[in-house]
């Protein structure tokens, strides 16, 4: 796993062709509205308060309504902009995090599609189960359920969070899965026509090609050197950008900006 984010023009191209070849991460605030500062005390309410209050877990079924519904114009937006777990990532579990590369196994496809399948079989199993129990109470034991798998992801997301960097979860995170699924068919049906918007590098010869903005992006994505030198245009296509704007807000020379998607 190469991890280096020294001599940026000669190895340029050869970092875009090798999607393992990894910037070393540096740290920066990455919360910048009052949703991505408190967001995470909302995920700490719901995994903790949820095994004791099971209400609390029928906020998640809205949460994925709200990720799936704004996932088919606008990809991965709330990954970085409303997500409680991605404002847990971000701000205290942020701050203890060893803040390593996460290694690129993370992102193998069987890997993702595994734990996505687990995910959607066990909590349909126990929602069925909870449903088909005919109690009364049937709707606190749906939010009893979510409640849980709201515990079972903090709880690993902490762990490799610590361990390895803040937002290794993200890399297989089944809602990131789902969300994905979302963006390409709401491409496909032409919703994000006029309301997506992409990283776009304004000027590529003002890049000064320090590599800041690919060091600190949260999911290791790199806009340099994607943008100053493939061909496929000034936008970031990568349909994992979470549009956090912590490249943006980061590049010295200011000359990122997240802008309406310009078509092919
Ligand atoms: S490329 Fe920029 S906007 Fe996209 S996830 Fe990385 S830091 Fe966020
Ligand atoms: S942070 Fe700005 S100047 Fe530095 S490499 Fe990225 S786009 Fe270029």
């Amino acid at each position: 796993m190469a991890s280096t984010d020294s001599g940026p023009h000669k190895s340029a191209v050869e970092r875009i062709e090798q999607p393992d070849m990894i910037y070393q991460p540096q740290r920066t605030a990455r919360a910048y509205t009052s949703v991505r500062k408190y967001g995470w005390l909302l995920t700490v309410l719901i995994a903790l308060g949820g095994q004791f209050f099971s209400f609390l877990g029928l906020f998640v079924p809205f949460i994925m309504a709200l990720m799936i519904g704004l996932s088919l114009s606008k990809g991965l937006y709330f990954c970085g902009n409303f997500c409680p777990h991605g404002s847990y990532y971000d701000v205290p579990l942020f701050k203890f995090s060893r803040l390593k590369s996460i290694p690129y196994f993370f992102k193998n496809k069987i890997l993702v599609t595994a734990i996505f399948l687990f995910f959607l079989v066990n909590v349909n199993l126990q929602l069925n189960s909870a449903i088909q129990s005919g109690e009364a109470a049937f709707v606190n034991r749906i939010g009893s359920v979510f409640a849980r798998v709201y515990l079972v992801v903090f709880m690993v997301a902490t762990v490799l969070g610590l361990l390895i960097n803040s937002r290794t979860w993200c890399y297989f995170c089944p809602m990131r899965t789902l969300q994905i699924m979302g963006y390409r068919i709401g491409k496909k049906l032409g919703l994000t026509e006029g309301r997506d918007e992409l990283i776009t590098i304004k000027n590529k010869e003002k890049c000064v090609e320090c590599g800041k903005c690919s060091r600190v992006c949260p999911i290791q994505l790199k806009p340099y050197p994607v943008l100053k030198y493939k061909v496929q245009g000034d936008q970031l296509k990568d349909e994992h950008c979470m549009r956090c704007l912590v490249c943006v807000k980061n590049c010295p020379v200011e000359v990122l900006e997240l802008a309406k998607e310009r078509g092919k």
